[in-house]
């Protein structure tokens, strides 16, 4: 009991030293468009209490754009426009350096961003430069210092709360698991109506140290555009495994993504076998997709790749073996040889 009353003192006392606000890292695309993920944190943002700020990097025109798109953000009371030469790309250890100084100054209880590879890079490492420690991919807010995560690959979810609350609370957010409304996901392309949030340029003396960041070195980005939706947040999401034997039948996905305005997955071993580009990859060491339509062709199920699908609203599944485990968590399964079955599909497809 003692315990608990210390526990809760604590608390009262890390609430009353810095005002409940939760400051948002913004991820954004070249042309400045937020990133559908950072939509998501922003909708699991409003789970907690107090005003939602929110930190946007980069240099150029991109940024000013991004930020511009963040300020229409529902629920953003604020934007940080952070513009630098050393922000151009999105360096992690720029990033995190940025982002937690500018904690370390406006003393948020929260600082949140979206469970993406750069939100997972950019955030433990936040966490470290403040001496506290994150609480990564949740799926649900309790209360300010209490929050679900998934483990075990997704079998078992943990509780997880700060005993001792620490002075800033680290979190990333799995963004499938906070739907962002249709105003949100209107307000993360620019150019759209509302009343926007201030956008103020972050202090000059926060990004003057930037320059001499030990950063990793820019070399390049392969981008790889191909005109379909991203595969995080899809709404349909046709996924293919090691039973398309090759690069060139995935072609046939993609044509049946194409019709179904989707996006195209991919189990760990056609990645591992070179099929496609392994960030197509789903799964507990991939991408976490919760579509409303996932088609699975020539994927068993197992129970890695279930980490990253099991929680699509619909789950069609393609198979030629009955004993398939991925039938145990479809709600249509098709067993049936994917190279006469898939062709079909499409021909169907194109003619509703
Ligand atoms: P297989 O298991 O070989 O299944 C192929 C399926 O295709 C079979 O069910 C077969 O019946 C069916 N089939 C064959 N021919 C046809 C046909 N002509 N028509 C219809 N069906 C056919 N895997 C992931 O996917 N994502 C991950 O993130 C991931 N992370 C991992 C992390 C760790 C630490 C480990 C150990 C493994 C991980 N894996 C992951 C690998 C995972 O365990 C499986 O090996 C992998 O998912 C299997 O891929 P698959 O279903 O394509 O291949």
């Amino acid at each position: 009991r003692h315990c608990r009353a210390a526990q809760s003192l604590l608390r009262c006392s890390a609430t009353q030293a810095r005002q409940a606000s939760t400051l948002l890292y913004v991820e954004h695309s070249e042309n400045g468009t937020v990133a559908p993920a950072t939509l998501s944190a922003a909708a699991a943002a409003k789970h907690l209490p107090g005003q939602l700020e929110a930190l946007v990097c980069g240099s150029g025109e991109a940024v000013k754009h991004a930020a511009d798109a963040a300020a229409r953000l529902p629920g953003v009371s604020k934007v940080w426009l952070a513009s630098d030469a050393a922000l151009e790309h999105p360096l992690a250890e720029t990033h995190a350096t940025l982002l937690s100084s500018l904690a370390a100054r406006q003393k948020p209880s929260h600082i949140m961003a979206a469970s993406t590879a750069q939100g997972r890079n950019v955030l433990p490492r936040v966490a470290a430069l403040l001496a506290t420690q994150p609480v990564t991919d949740v799926v649900r807010i309790v209360d300010d210092d209490t929050f679900v995560r998934p483990i075990y690959a997704g079998n078992a979810f943990a509780t997880v709360q700060f005993k001792t609350p620490p002075a800033v609370r680290v979190i990333t957010v799995r963004p499938t698991a906070f739907p962002v409304d249709q105003t949100a996901a209107a307000a993360g392309a620019p150019g759209t109506g509302g009343k926007p949030a201030p956008v103020e340029p972050v202090p000059s003396e926060l990004l003057a140290p930037l320059g001499s960041v030990p950063a990793a070195k820019w070399e390049s980005a392969d981008v790889r555009s191909t005109g379909r939706p991203e595969l995080g947040s899809a709404k349909v999401v046709v996924c293919g495994g090691r039973a398309l034997k090759s690069a060139e039948n995935f072609a046939m996905l993609e044509q049946l993504a194409d019709l179904l305005g989707g996006a195209v997955g991919a189990s760990r071993a056609a990645v591992d076998a070179g099929y496609v580009a392994n960030d197509l990859q789903v799964g507990q060491t991939g991408k976490v997709v919760a579509p409303d339509l996932y088609i699975g062709v020539g994927i068993s199920g197992a129970i890695q790749h279930l980490a990253g699908m099991k929680d699509s609203r619909t789950i069609v599944a393609i198979n030629n073996d009955s004993e398939a485990p991925i039938f145990s968590v479809a709600d249509y399964g098709l067993e049936a040889d994917l190279f006469k079955a898939v062709p079909e599909l499409i021909e169907a497809v194109k003619k509703v």
